[in-house]
């Protein structure tokens, strides 16, 4: 059996957990370096970034689980996991705190407005067929994708996106029945639960 990490600092990690077991996959909460050994891919949740740049920091997690990331493990991040993964912000708030990079795209963090004017967007993903219904919350806008693969757009801005082993959402895949985008990424990356 495979185990799927998920970043659990803060945030939408339960919803996470809970869609990844569902699909027959044993998952670990990672929260320090030490559990990342043996993982056979790892999700970085949403939440909110200014509180899990500052919690990593003290538990010196991000340069290891960075390198790891660059090495190959497979690894999705969501949201505010996204926003983990952005080579480049458009904004300085986060500055100062290491993140982990991994995707060359870059990043406006709070883009589509506040909690009051989150939405639920119908998205054509490609390898899926049928719209997935995205949740968007506060979300980070994907204003370069720069080298990476755009999977999905809305309003004309990528929404998700690959490059390798590396994906990233400005959405939440985790909310709500369809479990259909986790599966899509365990699928490519080669993990099969
Ligand atoms: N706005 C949040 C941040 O900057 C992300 C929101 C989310 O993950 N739903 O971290």
């Amino acid at each position: 059996m495979v185990t799927v990490g998920v970043l659990s600092l803060q945030g939408a990690f339960r919803e996470h957990v809970s869609v990844l077991r569902s699909l027959g996959a044993q998952t670990r909460k990672v929260t320090r370096p030490e559990h990342l050994e043996g993982l056979d891919s790892i999700v970085l949740p949403g939440g909110e970034s200014s509180a899990m740049v500052r919690i990593a920091a003290n538990v010196g997690l991000f340069p290891v689980l960075s390198q790891r990331i660059r090495d190959g493990l497979p690894t999705f991040g969501t949201c505010a996991g996204l926003i983990l993964l952005a080579e480049r912000l458009t904004d300085e708030t986060l500055d100062g705190y290491g993140r982990l990079g991994g995707l060359g795209i870059t990043v406006a963090r709070n883009a589509y407005g506040s909690q009051r004017e989150s939405f639920v967007a119908p998205l054509t993903v490609t390898g899926l067929d049928g719209d997935f219904h995205g949740t968007f919350i506060r979300a980070p806008q994907i204003v370069d994708a720069g080298d990476a693969e755009v999977l999905a757009s809305h309003a004309g801005l990528p929404v998700l996106v690959r490059s390798g082993n590396v994906w990233g959402g400005s959405f939440h895949p985790e909310l709500g029945p369809d479990t259909r985008i986790h599966e899509l990424f365990l699928q490519t990356v080669g993990v099969t639960v």
